[in-house]
């Protein structure tokens, strides 16, 4: 079985002494992980590379990496205020969220957009983790399947070589998760939409979950077979809830 994958989406959080405090406090904990763990944290842009050089220092810079929230299409330019995919990999990054909900919605990022992004990404070797996942409106309607079968077909590039992270948006932040039942349908949902995507059955994208994550449900949801691993919003803010449920993969 491959890794499972705890990734840690640190959002709009994290000055100077905050994020060396919480990472020192992650390295502190990292002996307790299990060898198939690999953490991945994505702090802002301006923390990225004082967090990596904190974990390559305290010699944990393999099992613990960095990554960033977001990327720019373009490899450079004129695009004031944005961080290209370069950058990122450039201060040490080697992983790169894209299409989060929250830019997908406060930006107004398409799937046409994010697919380029991706694109950008493997370009200059950072893995792309691209989010989607349904609205509770949608959901109610019963068009979950097909809003997450047209961000697939959208958003990810015919030869994607990353890691697909469902996070339905009404679970985020909102203390609600699906059942362990239900995960379980939508991964292997999931699971054949990558294939026709890719146009390939043997598919080597890790599907993660994300949306409320704690230490609590960590393992009901890491425990399923087909899941690789989980997206965690505001539990990665606090060491001892993230290493927790890193702990329980
Ligand atoms: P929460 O874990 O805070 O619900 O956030 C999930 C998320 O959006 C991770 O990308």
């Amino acid at each position: 079985e491959s890794p499972k994958l705890i990734i840690g989406n640190w959002k709009m959080n994290g000055l100077r002494a905050g994020t060396h405090q919480l990472m020192c406090e992650i390295v502190q904990r990292a002996r307790g992980l299990p060898a198939d763990v690999r953490l991945v944290v994505c702090p802002p842009f301006t923390q990225i590379e004082r967090a990596g050089r904190i974990l390559r220092a305290r010699g944990v810079g393999q099992s613990i990496v960095v990554g960033g929230q977001d990327c720019h299409m373009s490899a450079c330019g004129a695009h004031t205020g944005d961080i290209s995919a370069e950058m990122l990999a450039d201060v040490g990054a080697r992983y790169v969220v894209l299409g989060h909900s929250e830019r997908r919605q406060a930006h107004g990022e398409t799937d046409a957009l994010i697919r380029l992004k991706v694109r950008a990404a493997m370009s200059v070797g950072l893995v792309p983790v691209v989010c989607i996942g349904e609205t509770m409106h949608e959901r109610q309607e019963g068009r979950a399947a097909s809003v997450l079968a047209s961000q697939i077909d959208g958003s990810l590039t015919s030869d994607f070589d990353g890691i697909l992270a469902y996070e339905p948006i009404w679970a985020i932040g909102s203390g609600v998760t699906p059942s362990r039942d239900e995960l379980e349908r939508t991964l292997y949902l999931l699971g054949g939409l990558l294939r026709s995507r890719l146009k390939k059955d043997d598919i080597r994208v890790p599907i993660l979950y994300g949306g409320s994550v704690t230490p609590d449900q960590a393992h009901a949801i890491l425990s399923i077979r087909s899941i690789g691993g989980v997206l965690v919003g505001n539990a990665s803010l606090d060491a001892q809830r993230f290493m927790q449920i890193a702990e329980a993969a």
